[in-house]
């Protein structure tokens, strides 16, 4: 499978382009979810045409449309960086790239919360940075997060789980834009978008069922918006016992007495909060397997990413 395309604040690879000359290198990115994906790292900063050391910069003025100025010596660098963020994005749209990660707090790449001073020099937390403000404007379905937030074992997995998916996704249109690619693509993602949203599955169900109708850019524009929409959702404990719960449905009556009390006690304890969710659907891969279940084996719920990542292995 050819690597996943994504972009990143450079610094977080480790690179020293920050305005003091050091870095925020960030070592699951680079290290292990860099063994799935290619970076294409941006400092827009660096890129605009400022230089390494560089007087500190931040946002300040009206919240709703903060200038970029240097902290001490107040020069304002938003035109710049508006007018370079402009014209970098039309040069990403060739990059095939399935999200991007941005530097949490600057006000070049912040993606949310970033400080705005008000004229008293007071902090809010309601910018966001210039380049990441303009780049999230431009690609408004790409998968987006912040390095910080990406500790946060629920967010991580959501946004790999959507990297993933935009992968497949942005695939779709070279296979010729056909609604029957579509009819497949849904089928075995379905479970995966019950997860994050029982809604957005019925009403995406009810876009596929027009497929043939349809004119094929109206089709895959609306069905791309609302499954990037449902994947932002969190897939919760219950949703994702719901989940479980269905696709437990499909064995019913090839499972025996005892392994049907095991996977009910399995799914419990997963509800309960005491078993990771890669546990029970271990279990059910496994009866899959062994019954030889054709609709469960294409669902990309049970395989969402990589199981070195072990991003369903916490409680
Ligand atoms: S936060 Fe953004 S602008 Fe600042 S050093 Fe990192 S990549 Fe460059």
């Amino acid at each position: 499978m050819e690597k996943i395309r994504l972009g990143i604040s450079t610094c977080l690879l480790g690179e020293s382009v920050r305005y003091d000359g050091g870095h925020k290198l960030d070592r699951f990115l680079r290290d292990t979810l860099g063994r799935y994906v290619e970076y294409l790292p941006v400092c827009p900063e660096v890129e605009c045409g400022l230089g390494i050391p560089r007087e500190s910069m931040h946002l300040e003025g009206d919240p709703g449309a903060p200038r970029l100025i240097t902290t001490r010596t107040k020069r304002d660098f938003t035109d710049r960086m508006v007018a370079w963020s402009s014209q970098r994005v039309k040069e990403l749209e060739s990059e095939n790239l399935c999200g991007f990660i941005f530097k949490s707090n600057s006000p070049s790449s912040g993606m949310e919360r970033v400080r705005v001073f008000d004229p008293k020099r007071m902090p809010h937390k309601t910018g966001v940075g210039i380049f990441a403000g303009i780049f999230m404007k431009h690609f408004p379905l790409l998968p987006v997060e912040e390095e910080g937030r990406l500790n946060d074992p629920a967010l991580r997995e959501n946004f790999i789980e959507r990297i993933f998916v935009f992968k497949r996704w942005r695939e779709m249109p070279g296979q010729g834009l056909k609604s029957s690619r579509l009819i497949e693509f849904h089928s075995r993602h379905k479970l995966l978008i019950m997860s994050h949203s029982t809604k957005h599955t019925r009403g995406m169900g009810k876009v596929v069922a027009r497929a043939k109708e349809m004119p094929s850019e109206e089709l895959f524009s609306n069905y791309g918006s609302m499954l990037m929409e449902a994947l932002r959702l969190r897939a919760t404990v219950k949703k994702n016992t719901n989940v479980l719960q269905h696709i437990m449905g499909y064995f019913k009556r090839m499972l025996t007495s005892a392994e049907k009390l095991e996977l009910l006690e399995v799914i419990g304890h997963y509800h309960e909060g005491h078993l990771p969710l890669i546990v029970p659907v271990t279990l059910l891969k496994h009866y899959v397997r062994k019954y030889d279940q054709p609709y469960l084996k294409g669902q990309f719920y049970l395989d969402p990413h990589p199981v070195e990542l072990q991003l369903r292995n916490h409680v």
